[in-house]
């Protein structure tokens, strides 16, 4: 029997969270010896069957780590799942190690606006260097806003250490298009492949290697660098000690929701909301120097379609009013939005007469930054907005403090009692 033969390739057009448990369902059979087997494989846009590309849906919280952890092993013994729970784990990694070294993305958003008036950089990006498969994956990346982990893998070091172009500049392409695109998962990819996560060993893309895992495809023989060193920088700044905010106010409060958490009805919320407020798909964009944003707008497009999802099962479980703050469509990047959400989100306050705002965690990232200066505006005007850690990143992301190694270790026991 063929297992990819029931699973639809197209089917993660639809950002919804039926539509990623819909992709869960299919996926969980893969989920244990034929994603160990498969996984590197490379089949080409419309053949990536045998991985979940559940990563958008993880990435807006539309499913939880929590409730894939639990299917996988509803269904597998943690013999056979392991390769593909611990890749759920290196998405956590990445959050709590981000989380805990915040510099490193601001310093990576403040280098990243060089790359656009630089001729090698639109050539790159537009697939139009000397080597076939870079080429092709640049192309496939923004058409379907989808790259294999292992094109992802190959495609950063041929970046980086054939075309020897700034591993930062290849984050910045890679987040204007991924869908799943996440400031965590994808600077420390990108850092990693050039050697300053694991400090001083980097991925080296090989010839044999992409010809073995695309079946073929491509066989960039002598097109490579397969000597080059690693990338040398300095130190990554040491952890900061995660200071999360543990009580939540027992006033009434209004919800906010962002798309860095579409399901709010399994947050632990110290009582019912008053009214939910939907922000604005915008705010996981911001600006690179004055001329252009971190992301496509077509990327905006599928957070609004994750939120007015999210919103609308929210609203059923709390049985409550909602009410949506619309973004801006215009192309202004002074930050003057940010302005006007906060004014909207103080008429709601004195609307229902409430100083208190409660939303899910923001972690490092562009929603984070915006929601930072609205959370100031809000509280000048004495309404406070409170973030609510969800328990499996409170438990999780401090171990990360180190290598993903000690990390992993962890996850025998966070297994068995999954927060
Ligand atoms: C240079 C580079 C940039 C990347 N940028 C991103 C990004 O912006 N957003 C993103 O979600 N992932 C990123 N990844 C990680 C990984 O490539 C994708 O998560 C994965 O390809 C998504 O496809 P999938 O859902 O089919 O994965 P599966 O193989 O089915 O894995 C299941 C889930 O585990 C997580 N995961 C799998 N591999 C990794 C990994 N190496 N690191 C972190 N999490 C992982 C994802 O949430 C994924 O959905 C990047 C990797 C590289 C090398």
């Amino acid at each position: 029997m063929n297992l990819f033969a029931e699973i639809d390739s197209n089917a993660e057009q639809k950002m919804t969270r039926a539509q990623g448990l819909a992709m869960l369902k299919a996926f969980l059979p893969l989920a244990g010896g034929a994603y160990a087997r498969e996984r590197n494989f490379d089949k080409g846009p419309g053949e990536h069957l045998s991985v979940s590309r559940l990563s958008p849906f993880i990435r807006r919280r539309l499913i939880s780590e929590t409730e894939i952890l639990q299917a996988v092993q509803a269904r597998h013994a943690f013999s056979s799942s392991e390769k593909f729970i611990s890749e759920i784990f290196w998405r956590t990694y990445f959050k709590g190690w981000l989380e805990m070294r915040p510099s490193i993305w601001s310093e990576w958003l403040a280098s990243a606006p060089h790359a656009f008036e630089e001729e090698r950089y639109l050539k790159a990006c537009q697939g139009k260097t000397d080597i076939a498969c870079f080429n092709e994956w640049a192309e496939e990346l923004r058409e379907t806003g989808y790259l294999h982990n292992h094109a992802r893998m190959w495609f950063a070091s041929i970046w980086i250490f054939t075309l020897k172009l700034p591993w930062q500049w290849g984050a910045a392409f890679f987040l204007q298009w991924l869908r799943d695109g996440d400031p965590a998962s994808n600077t420390l990819s990108w850092r990693w492949v050039a050697g300053l996560h694991s400090r001083g060993k980097h991925y080296l893309a090989r010839a044999d290697n992409i010809e073995r895992f695309t079946n073929g495809r491509f066989a960039p023989y002598g097109a490579l660098d397969e000597g080059a060193l690693p990338i040398v920088a300095s130190d990554p700044p040491p952890a900061i000690e995660p200071a999360w905010p543990s009580l939540l106010p027992k006033n009434k409060y209004l919800l906010l929701l962002h798309a860095e958490d579409c399901l709010a009805e399994n947050l632990v919320l110290p009582a019912s909301p008053e009214a939910i407020i939907v922000l604005p798909a915008s705010l996981g964009n911001i600006a690179l120097g004055k001329h252009h944003w971190l992301r496509d707008r077509s990327i905006d497009s599928l957070d609004k379609e994750a939120l007015a999802d999210a919103s609308m099962r929210a609203a059923g479980h709390f049985n409550c009013p909602i009410h949506v703050i619309e973004g801006q469509t215009a192309d202004s990047v002074d930050g003057s939005e940010n302005q006007g959400i906060a004014r909207e989100l103080i008429d709601f306050a004195s609307q229902y007469q409430l100083g208190d705002m409660m939303t899910s965690y923001l972690p490092v990232g562009p929603t984070q930054q915006n929601i930072a200066q609205i959370t100031k505006l809000l509280a000048a005007e004495g309404v406070h907005l409170h973030q609510l850690v969800r328990g499996y990143d409170r438990v999780c992301w401090p171990h990360a403090k180190r290598g993903f190694f000690p990390f992993k270790e962890n996850i025998p026991k966070w297994l068995k009692n999954l927060p």
